[in-house]
C-alpha cells in the first residue's frame, strides 16, 4: 500500500508505540489517585504536558489533554460564554458545526481569509458598543493606554469576539497569516482561537510566536495515536467545560486522562522534528508531482498562489469524479483523499472549495494527496503513471 492519506492520520511512530506501552506495563495508572502508582501516571501526564509546552512555544499556558482535535475545537468554540464568534467558512467541520450562531468569514478565490472583511466584521461588533475602545483615530493603543475595564473582557465577563481560524486546512493546505490575524483581533481586544491540527509536523508551530490565546492539536496527524488532543490555552483565559463530573484536566474535561496515549502524545510531540527536517524534501516532492500532473493535463491546483503546507495538495482530473479516483487509487494500491470525505468516509462536496468559489462540477473532480514522512520520489513517480492511466481511460471511455 502507497500511502499519500498522512492529513487523514499518520503512521505511529516506533517512538511512541514504545512509549505507549511502556506506560500500559506500568498500569493500573489512575493520575487522579494519591497513592503510588497514581502518582506515577501523573508524572506521564506532566511530562508530556511540559513537552507540549516547550515545543510549541507554550510556557506558562494551560495545557487541557482531550479526546481528540475535534474535542479541543468544540471546547474553545463553545467553551467561550458570551462571546460573539467569528470563523473562516473554510474552518474544519469540528469548528463550524460547534460555532453555533457564528458569523463566517469569507476566503479569497486561493483560500485564505479576506482580513478587510475580518476588520469590517470586527468594527461592526464594536461599532455596537460604541466604538473599538482599543483603538483611537484608527491607531492601535498601546496596552496601558487601553481602558481597564477592557481586559475584564478577555477573562470572559463582558460580550466580547473570539475567532477561530485554523492555521492550516486540511484539504488545501493553505496556511492563513495567523500571526498578522491574532494582532488584528487583540487590536480590538477579542480573543483567538486557532485549529493548529493539521499544521503540525509540517510547519514549525509557536504559540507565543503566533500570539494566539488558543491553540487546538491532535497526536494521530503526527505519528502520535488516536484518541488524545490537546487544546492548550493562555494563562488567563475563562472557558466552561463540555464534559463534567470531574476535577481532571482543571475540570475542563472530566474523565480520567488516556494516560497510555497521553504518554505516546509526548512521545510523538518530542520527535516532532524529524518531521519538521523532511518538510522541505517533501515540499520538493510535492511540487515535482504537480509539475508533472499539469504537464499531462491543466489539472487545477487548489490554493496554488498562496502559502501552503509542505505535503498538500488538492487538485482536479478533468471530466473524473473524485470517487471513482479514490476507487481507482485504492484498487491500485494507493491511498489517497478525495476532499472532506475523511471524516464520513462518504464524499460530499467540498465546504473548503466551495467557499472558494470553485464551481461544484470542478469541486466534485478534486482528490487530495497528503504525503507523509516516509513517501519516496519512487512512489509519486508510480502515483503519477497510475494517475495518467486513469486520466486517459476515463477520457477514453467519456469520449466513445
Ligand atoms: N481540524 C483539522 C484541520 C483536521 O484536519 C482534523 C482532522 O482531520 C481535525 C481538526 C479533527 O481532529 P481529530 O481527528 O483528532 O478529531
Amino acid at each position: 500500500m502507497m500511502y499519500l492519506d498522512n492529513n487523514a492520520t499518520t503512521a505511529i511512530k516506533p517512538q511512541v508505540k514504545k512509549a505507549v506501552l511502556e506506560a500500559m506495563e506500568h498500569s493500573p495508572l489512575n493520575p487522579s489517585s494519591v497513592h503510588a502508582s497514581g502518582r506515577a501516571a501523573r508524572k506521564i501526564i506532566d511530562n508530556a504536558r511540559a513537552k507540549i509546552a516547550e515545543v510549541f512555544g507554550a510556557g506558562g499556558a494551560d495545557i487541557i489533554f482531550t479526546g481528540s482535535g475535534t474535542e479541543a475545537n468544540n471546547l474553545a468554540v463553545s467553551g467561550v460564554k458570551g462571546y460573539e464568534v467569528i470563523v473562516s467558512a473554510t474552518e474544519h467541520s469540528s469548528v463550524l458545526k460547534a460555532a453555533k450562531n457564528a458569523r463566517i468569514l469569507p476566503v479569497e478565490e486561493n483560500g485564505l481569509v479576506n482580513l478587510a472583511e475580518l476588520k469590517k466584521v470586527l468594527d461592526s461588533c464594536h461599532s455596537r458598543e460604541g466604538g473599538n475602545p482599543y483603538s483611537r483615530d484608527g491607531e492601535v493603543l498601546a496596552v496601558e493606554d487601553r481602558p481597564v475595564a477592557m481586559d475584564s473582557r478577555l477573562r470572559g465577563n463582558d460580550t466580547s469576539v473570539l475567532v477561530s481560524i485554523m492555521l492550516a486546512n486540511n484539504e488545501t493546505g493553505v496556511i492563513q497569516p495567523i500571526k498578522e490575524i491574532a494582532a488584528l483581533v487583540h487590536s480590538y481586544g477579542g480573543i483567538i482561537h486557532t485549529d493548529a491540527v493539521q499544521a503540525v509536523g509540517k510547519i514549525s508551530v509557536d504559540m507565543a510566536d503566533l500570539g494566539v490565546d488558543m491553540l487546538s492539536i491532535s497526536a494521530h496527524k503526527f505519528g502520535g495515536s488516536q484518541g488524545v488532543g490537546a487544546l492548550i490555552m493562555r494563562k488567563g483565559i475563562t472557558i466552561s467545560p463540555m464534559i463534567v463530573g470531574g476535577g481532571q484536566e482543571l475540570s475542563l474535561r472530566a474523565g480520567t486522562e488516556n494516560v497510555a496515549a497521553i504518554a505516546g502524545f509526548g512521545s510523538a510531540v518530542e520527535n516532532l522534528q524529524e518531521n519538521l527536517d523532511k518538510a522541505e524534501e517533501i515540499k520538493i516532492l510535492r511540487d515535482y508531482m504537480e509539475e508533472r500532473i499539469k504537464s499531462i493535463v491543466s489539472a487545477r491546483v487548489f490554493g496554488e498562489g498562496a502559502a501552503r503546507l509542505p505535503n498538500t495538495s488538492c487538485f482536479t482530473m478533468p471530466g473524473v469524479k473524485s470517487e471513482v479516483q479514490v476507487i481507482e487509487f485504492d484498487l491500485a494500491g494507493i491511498a489517497v483523499s478525495s476532499g472532506s470525505a475523511c471524516s464520513s468516509g462518504k464524499v460530499a462536496a467540498s465546504h473548503v472549495l466551495q467557499a472558494m468559489g470553485v464551481a461544484k462540477p470542478e469541486a466534485e473532480t478534486a482528490i487530495r494527496i497528503s504525503l507523509g514522512i516516509n513517501n519516496t520520489k519512487v512512489e509519486i513517480d508510480k502515483f503519477i503513471e497510475v494517475w495518467r492511466g486513469l486520466y486517459n481511460r476515463a477520457n477514453q471511455r467519456n469520449a466513445a
